[in-house]
């Protein structure tokens, strides 16, 4: 297929900060974006060219939309399958429906990365109460149980301590299809993301270094403090799930390290990755300028670094308790870059924006972001 050039004009599903930052990286590459989702004045919408708002069931209006573009991308991945269809019989859809089908549905991905030998922990797949007793004898205690769908930043997901938790774990998830997962006693979390042009050529970041708070991406550090034969190991395995997916687009692929250096693959996400947004102000070609450059079918860049290390910490609702935060603060400190999402409503939780540094050092760089993130915050 010819490469989509520069002025063309690129669909995205989705409006969150995802595609918002999409839309910033075509956009200075000379291309027009529309975006598609139920909402109005969205993060993406606020910076697109052009702003669908229906429900993604509407496919007269997904059709429509998918007429106007050269080709569709997501930022999200929960998009219902007759919506990826319809958009796939007017326009190039990037990455294909196949790769979305298997990365919305926890059972499907299990699945697709143990035939592909990636390591995952061990899991049982989960329809009734009956599945559940099974699985928890055969896993033992503690145990996370996971929705197949629709689950993400531990929404849908419920730790079973004790084998008598488990009535009310599998009704506190909606008594629906789900995965049961062994708890891996890990030492950190890691996440690599990877670019897939449509030659098969790829490109990463290497290992990135991930902390949660509540489930949610807490802080990201780049390089991982891992050792080297670990953080290889982290890219050789996101490298072999891209491969094997036959992703064109960007997959980040989340992992838990182990105190023996052990790499266990927890989700994948066909997308740019919140642990990635670090590469916007750290490499030479982030990783939302990789997906704009993959979906076009045009080189991916180099993902040199600008700096030894880079750090970044997520701004949720929560910063914003005691009224609206003390940009200037922030912005005061050499080095430290802010971004915000556009969004109106700061709730607990909700993702508002994040800040980056670049530093010498990992600690050095965690310690910038984290101090940026305090002072901002009103008392
Ligand atoms: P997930 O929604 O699957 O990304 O899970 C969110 C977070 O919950 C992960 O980043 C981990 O911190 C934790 N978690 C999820 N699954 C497991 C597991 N099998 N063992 C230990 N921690 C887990």
């Amino acid at each position: 297929m010819a490469a989509i050039l520069p002025g063309s004009t690129i669909g995205v599903l989705g409006s969150g900060q995802l595609g918002r930052m999409f839309t910033i990286a075509a956009r200075r590459l000379g291309y027009r974006v529309h975006t598609f989702s139920p909402d109005e004045d969205s993060p993406t919408g606020q910076v697109a060219d052009h702003e669908v708002t229906a429900s993604y069931d509407d496919l007269a209006a997904v059709a429509a939309f998918a007429r106007d573009v050269a080709a569709v991308t997501f930022e999200f991945e929960n998009v219902p399958s007759r919506t990826v269809d319809t958009l796939g019989a007017d326009t190039i859809v990037r990455p294909s429906g196949r790769v979305l089908h298997v990365a919305q549905h926890r059972v499907r991905e299990k699945q697709f990365l143990a035939q592909a030998g990636i390591p995952v922990a061990p899991f049982a797949v989960v329809h009734d109460a009956a599945d559940l007793q099974a699985g928890l004898t055969r896993l033992g205690v503690p145990a996370i149980l996971k929705t197949a769908s629709f689950g993400y930043d531990g929404k849908g997901q419920a730790r079973i301590a004790d084998p008598g938790d488990a009535a009310a774990a599998w009704e506190g998830i909606g008594c629906q299809p789900a995965v049961l997962e062994g708890v891996v006693d890990f030492a950190c979390e890691v996440s690599v993301v990877v670019a897939r042009g449509q030659d098969g050529a790829l490109a990463d970041y290497g290992a990135i270094e991930n902390s949660h708070r509540n489930h949610i991406l807490d802080v990201s550090v780049w390089p991982a403090r891992v050792p080297g034969p670990t953080a290889a190991q982290a890219v050789a395995v996101a490298r072999a799930a891209c491969e094997a997916l036959d992703v064109v687009g960007v997959l980040c692929v989340e992992m838990f390290v182990t105190a023996a250096g052990e790499v266990i693959v927890n989700e994948l996400a066909p997308r740019p990755h919140n642990s990635g947004h670090l590469t916007i102000d750290a490499h030479v070609t982030c990783q939302f300028e990789q997906q704009l450059r993959a979906v076009c079918g045009l080189p991916l860049g180099s993902t040199t670094a600008h700096a030894p290390a880079a750090a970044m910490a997520n701004l949720l609702g929560d910063a914003w308790a005691r009224g609206e935060p003390d940009w200037a603060a922030a912005l005061a400190i050499p080095g430290v870059k802010l971004h915000l999402y556009g969004k109106a409503a700061a709730r607990p939780g909700r993702k508002m924006g994040h800040i980056s540094a670049t530093a010498a050092t990992p600690d050095a760089a965690e310690a910038l972001v984290r101090h940026a993130r305090q002072v901002i915050v009103r008392q």
